[in-house]
């Protein structure tokens, strides 16, 4: 990039930039006017309009000579801007006649064409221009939808025209609009709000686009906050730049409302729809980890969870607990009551084991069938001992008849309880192991008991 492209793509953003304003504050005027005003005012508003998309046209025309003097290049920029501050004129006065109240956008519109006047003037004394970019023109004010925009949007701004028109016009469609004209401003709101789209200006004083954007990127992703960049200068290494370091679109100065409202829709419709695929997610990991029947954690749960545990017990050197139960002569309860019966026990047993844990750390899972599991994370063997008989007492309290030779006469279980404090080495399946020949310990002495082999404790 040559000091020529620079010093020209500034002149051009410059010169843009009031005009731009001008066309801005135009158009809103246009689209705010009560019906009688419209009448009465359209005529001179759509002279301005015209005229000021002349002159932009004529600033965006390239132009074969590289390198002139400003007045042969736009030799006719007196008389085109003479139009303009006629066409104001007569505006002004139309409304100064007819319209009692303040107009704020009318000095706006006032202040836009003093500042393209002393620019020009301005440019008109200095001796080389290059205008020869080329750029698209601007359409002319496309009629705006009904608001049904839904969103938050943090613009960030150095120039506060920018702001106000964006914010307007953004309002309008339906939008809530926080303004900040710093990148340290826009830092502080991201961090007590939140927002669905940010605009980032990428040219401004004191910190950057870019800065900025990185200092977004370390906290949220391009799928929590898109952020949309604008370029004051067109360019693709700009625009190449501002993708790779994390800006989910860019839109180029001056800003096309109609495609800025089309890009920012896009955004945040996106942002919607990728918030809620993380949540549908969320939900189906969640059912991928419960039991169809009983509706407490599955086995897949159990397994993770278990070694999350004993991964963590390793680290901290601290006991890890297991309780298997098994319900006792199951396949004759299911072969007199039938399996349906069968199933409403089943769910009766796991109930009663969950609602008898009072730890959140402990889970309680179905392991299989009629099996079910405990893991107690940072528990001693004693203590896990007396988790399991009162599980096994609330088991048997839930007082289901089992008309198929328990000794109790209804639904009882066998447990059986190991403890593990887990070194580097050892792996999650020993504490399993221990505790099946406790279960089998159990089922032996006689059913409806807890047995266990003890614990574990290596070194
Ligand atoms: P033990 O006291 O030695 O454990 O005897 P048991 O009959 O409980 O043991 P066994 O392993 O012989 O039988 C387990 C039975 O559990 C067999 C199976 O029909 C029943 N069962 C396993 N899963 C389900 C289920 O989801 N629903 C129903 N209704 N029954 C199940
Ligand atoms: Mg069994
Ligand atoms: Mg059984």
């Amino acid at each position: 990039m040559n000091s020529g492209y620079t010093c020209n793509t500034h002149i051009r953003h410059d010169l843009r930039t009031p005009l731009n304003h001008l066309i801005g504050y135009t158009e809103m005027l246009q689209e705010d006017l009560p019906p009688a005003c419209a009448n009465l005012l359209d005529d001179r508003l759509n002279r301005l309009l015209n005229d000021a998309h002349r002159m932009l046209d004529t600033i965006n025309r390239p132009t074969p000579l590289p390198v002139g003097h400003f007045d042969a290049l736009f030799p006719d920029w007196r008389e085109k801007m003479a139009l303009l501050e006629m066409d104001f004129h007569a505006l002004s006065t139309t409304i100064e006649q007819h319209w009692q109240d303040a107009c704020p956008d009318i000095e706006k519109i006032r202040s836009a064409v003093g500042h393209l006047r002393a620019l020009l003037e301005n440019l008109s004394a200095r001796p080389a221009v290059d205008l020869s970019e080329t750029e698209s023109t601007p359409r002319t004010g496309s009629p705006s939808t009904t608001p049904v925009a839904d969103g938050h949007i943090l613009i960030i701004d150095d120039r506060t025209e920018n702001l106000e028109l964006m914010q307007r016009r953004l309002m309008k469609e339906g939008y809530r609009v926080t303004l900040a004209n710093t990148g340290q401003d826009a830092l502080a709101r991201l961090e007590t709000d939140t927002f669905d789209v940010v605009m980032l200006d990428w040219l401004m004083p004191d910190m950057s686009g870019a800065e900025v954007l990185a200092k977004i990127r370390s906290k949220f992703s391009q799928h929590e906050l898109p952020v949309i960049v604008v370029t004051a200068r067109h360019g693709s290494d700009m625009i190449v730049d501002a993708l790779t370091q994390g800006a989910n679109d860019y839109l180029a100065k001056p800003l096309d409302f109609p495609e800025a409202r089309a890009r920012l829709a896009t955004q945040v419709y996106l942002r919607k729809v990728t918030q809620q695929l993380a949540e549908a997610n969320r939900q189906l990991k969640q059912f991928s980890y419960i039991d169809g029947l009983t509706a407490i954690a599955n086995r897949r749960k159990f397994d993770e969870y278990l070694l999350t545990t004993w991964r963590r017990a390793q680290q901290e050197g601290a006991p890890v607990s297991l309780i298997l139960l098994d319900v006792d002569f199951f396949k004759r309860y299911n072969d007199t009551l039938g399996h349906e019966a069968g199933d409403q026990a089943l769910m009766r047993v796991a109930k009663a084991i969950s609602t008898g844990l009072f730890r959140v750390k402990d889970l309680a899972a179905r392991y299989g069938g009629e099996e079910f599991a405990v893991i107690l994370p940072e528990t001693a063997l004693e203590d896990a001992l007396g988790v399991a008989e009162r599980l096994r007492e609330q088991i048997q309290s839930l007082n289901l008849p089992h008309p198929a030779g328990t000794e109790a006469g209804v639904v009882t279980a066998s447990l059986g309880v190991s403890e593990w404090r887990p070194t580097a080495f050892c792996e999650p399946s020993a504490l399993i192991s221990l505790a099946d020949k406790g279960l089998y310990q159990a089922k032996s002495a006689g059913r409806n008991r807890v047995g266990t082999l003890g614990g574990n404790y290596p070194g």
